[in-house]
């Protein structure tokens, strides 16, 4: 497209939004063209943000009119690339914020579900759940900031999933608007609903690649009387997989929470965190965080028998339960600094895995012997949600080497850790995505027919390849 043509894109987008929703302004749009750690940039003609789903359709409309590509974002906290545009373009770009769609439209509390606006912050709907006493349990680090729209997106995953699910079974209802401009109505508070493919399923996890999500229909659940927080020392990943299943065991579905931590992710923490500080004398190669919620008010009791039994038994070393509010609020910071502490600890290369629970301590085992003999020296930081067979398995650089070289090595050491999580029958990406970062590994190790109905599901939503070009397949 010529620059002309750009500036009657823009022309009609301005008339269509109003200027608080076309804006072209450099200065404006450049905390949206950069991705949160700098890793990804890249340059858009505008960023347009409707206020509404007629608002959405209209300029995905012109958009695709004037061949405009568009890229959907919402609190840009994604961890892949794909809410930011691309560095290489073939054609013009705009972004596609949800941050103006920020309307509770309904919240039904005998239902159990809550219908918002993709612009929603997380934070802020699991606010006005906890108002109408509802729970709404997605939760994630990021949630001060992200968006329902993002959530969605991504099928994010976070702390509570082995209680609730992922967002893909958090969600009844969808409203889309299509790559055409159409606006697809899905917004059904139903729990059953058998009535021939189920749509919206589509979109969740689809990184905006097919539609730009404007509400959603999400589901509540009966908020906890009683919550209890402990932090418990084991021995190896083997006994936490015996701590998990007994842990359910005892107290069922009211384990909300399991989380694996080794010793080195704690140091940095400890190390780099301001404040930070383990709450037990003794160090540990490994620690579990585990929550325990109750409708009723027996959750403290009830985690403390368990940790008494678990003590005897010699599941676990040492432990602590948080006696107040501000005690577990300590405890999950720890957790959730890891990801800060590694960044100030300096270069990191990520890998955001999952396996059956049960080959978790393989994968832990064969994966650090793998990377260590391919780079001496790497430090290995493993920690995640060990209730979803999902770990964050990072390398920091070793002492003292340069960073950059060893950036350069992420690809390569990718691969040694991707192909034996392949072999324990795993994910390269359990909760992030694929995005930009990870296309590569979605062709290598999603290939052959999954791939192929991937991409002919997207030729058939998005024949243009306008929305989001170059997020889950090469831009072709
Ligand atoms: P963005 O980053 O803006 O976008 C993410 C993707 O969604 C992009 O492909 C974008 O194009 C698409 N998108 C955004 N809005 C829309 C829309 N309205 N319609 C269609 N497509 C859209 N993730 C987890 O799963 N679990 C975690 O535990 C977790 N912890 C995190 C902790 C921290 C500190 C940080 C920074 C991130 C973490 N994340 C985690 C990643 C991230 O927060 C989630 O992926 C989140 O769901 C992204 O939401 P967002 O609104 O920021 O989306
Ligand atoms: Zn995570």
């Amino acid at each position: 497209m010529t620059p002309a043509s750009s500036a009657a894109a823009i022309d009609a987008l301005e008339q269509a939004l109003g200027p608080a929703g076309c804006i072209t302004d450099a200065a404006q749009m450049a905390p949206h063209l950069v991705e949160w750690r700098g890793l990804f940039t890249g340059s858009a003609v505008a960023l347009l943000s409707p206020a509404s789903a007629d608002e959405a359709a209209a300029a995905v409309k012109l958009c695709a009119q004037h061949g405009l590509a568009m890229v959907p974002q919402g609190g840009n906290t994604g961890l892949v690339g794909g809410g930011v545009p691309r560095e290489v373009t073939k054609r013009p770009q705009v972004i596609l914020s949800g941050r103006r769609l920020k309307r509770i439209r309904a919240l039904d509390p005998d239902n159990y579900t809550l219908t918002a606006e993709a612009g929603c912050v997380l934070a802020d709907l699991q606010k006005a759940a906890a108002e109408a006493d509802r729970l709404f349990p997605l939760s994630l680090g990021a949630e001060g900031s992200c968006q329902l729209g993002g959530n969605i997106a991504t099928n994010a995953g976070g702390i509570n999933v082995l209680r609730y699910g992922n967002t893909r079974s958090l969600v009844l209802g969808l409203e889309v608007v299509l790559p055409t401009g159409e606006i697809l109505n899905l917004l059904r508070g139903l729990r059953k609903d058998n009535t021939g493919y189920d749509l919206k399923q589509l979109f969740i996890g689809a990184e905006g690649t097919l539609g730009f999500i404007t509400a959603a229909t999400i589901k509540l659940f009966p908020r906890a009387r009683s919550s209890a927080t402990a932090l418990v020392t084991v021995a190896d990943p083997h006994a936490a997989v015996r701590l998990h299943a007994h842990a359910r065991e005892a107290l069922g579905d009211d384990v909300v929470a399991f989380e694996l931590i080794n010793q080195l992710a704690f140091e940095l923490v400890t190390r780099h965190i301001p404040g930070a500080r383990l709450p037990m004398d003794a160090q540990s190669p490994w620690y579990v965080l585990l929550e325990v919620d109750s409708v009723h008010a027996d959750a403290g009791t009830r985690l403390q028998s368990f940790l008494e039994a678990s003590l005897d038994a010699g599941e676990i070393a040492d432990g602590t339960v948080a006696q107040s509010g501000q005690q577990r609020e300590e405890l999950w910071r720890l957790r959730h600094s890891i990801s800060e502490a590694e960044k100030l600890a300096g270069a990191g290369i990520k890998h955001d895995i999952a396996v059956p629970l049960s080959r978790v301590p393989e994968l832990l085992a064969t994966a650090t012997e793998a990377v260590t003999q391919r780079m001496p020296g790497v430090q290995v930081v493993a920690f995640g949600h060990l209730g979803d067979g999902n770990l964050h398995f990072n390398l920091n650089q070793p002492d003292g080497s340069d960073a950059d070289a060893f950036l350069a090595r992420w690809h390569e050491l990718g691969e040694v850790v991707y192909d034996i999580v392949a072999e324990l029958g795993g994910t390269f990406s359990a909760e992030h995505g694929v995005g930009i970062l990870k296309r590569d590994d979605l062709a290598r190790y999603r290939g052959g027919a999954e791939l192929a109905l991937m991409q002919t599901l997207k030729r058939a939503i998005d024949p243009g390849n306008l929305m989001n070009p170059g997020v889950l397949f090469e831009d072709a």
